[in-house]
């Protein structure tokens, strides 16, 4: 229709005519661009609260379930590292425990479980992590999808760690005990092993592969799972302070 008009008016060499038809397509494809950022800016907006949301459910979820895992790889961490440092003359010299000789046994085991948020992935996948507009909370996010390859990075380190339990049974004793569970009504299913300082010294290559495995724990804790329990905790207070939500001391 304009195009037919256009060309008329060009034929007659009416240039004011033209100028003006061309002023109508300049104008109406401006309207129709703002038109589109709008509802695209709305629609971001709408996205934008549901996202949020949907984070903070999760976060609280990510934590609670953390924390158990945190609290058990600290414990382990804490116990290898001593152990270590009695073998290798680091600490004063005694016999070691059993739970020593467990944590030993269980030190090249790195696993974590889930460490994802469904809508945080989401948001990545489809590049619209700006969406967020909060740059506090903005950045928080991305830095914890930092930490998170970080902590999946050191999980892998436990291809390099050596399973002792299985590599010397005639230095640890491994057995299966029951165990009144502090969780549960049933009995509980767990490995316990023994062993002693003076066996595993006089065995180089145990004392290196406990070594390495000690590291290893070691570089787990200390570059993925803290710095990233540490920033889920971050994100957590940023999107509380976003939502205005306050938590009963309890349950933060
Ligand atoms: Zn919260």
């Amino acid at each position: 229709m304009i195009l037919r008009r256009v060309i008329k008016h060009f034929r007659n060499q009416e240039w004011t005519a033209i100028a003006i038809d061309f002023l109508i397509v300049v104008v109406g494809v401006f309207v129709g661009l703002q038109v589109s950022n709008w509802s695209n800016a709305q629609q971001d907006r709408r996205d934008e609260t549901a996202i949020i949301y949907a984070l903070h459910a999760e976060i609280v979820e990510a934590e609670e379930l953390a924390s158990n895992i945190v609290g058990t790889r600290t414990r382990y961490a804490n116990i290898i590292a001593e152990a270590t440092n009695i073998l290798f003359g680091l600490a004063p010299q005694r016999e070691l425990t059993q739970t020593e000789c467990t944590s030993l046994t269980y030190a090249h085991v790195l696993y974590f479980g889930r460490t994802i948020l469904p809508s945080l992935e989401r948001l990545q996948a489809t590049g619209r992590l700006d969406i967020v507009r909060d740059t506090d909370l903005n950045s928080a996010l991305a830095k914890l999808l930092q930490r998170q390859k970080a902590l999946e990075f050191t999980t892998t380190l436990s291809a390099g760690a050596y399973d002792i339990g299985h590599l010397y049974p005639e230095i640890f004793e491994i057995s299966s005990i029951l165990m009144q569970s502090d969780t549960r009504e049933d009995l509980e299913r767990e490995i316990t092993a023994t062993c002693t300082a003076k066996s595993i010294r006089l065995n180089k290559g145990l004392m290196a592969d406990i070594a390495i495995n000690a590291d290893t724990y070691d570089a787990f804790m200390r570059d993925g799972l803290l710095p990233w329990i540490a920033q889920i905790q971050q994100v957590h207070r940023q999107l509380d302070l976003t939502l205005n939500i306050q938590h009963a001391k309890t349950t933060q």
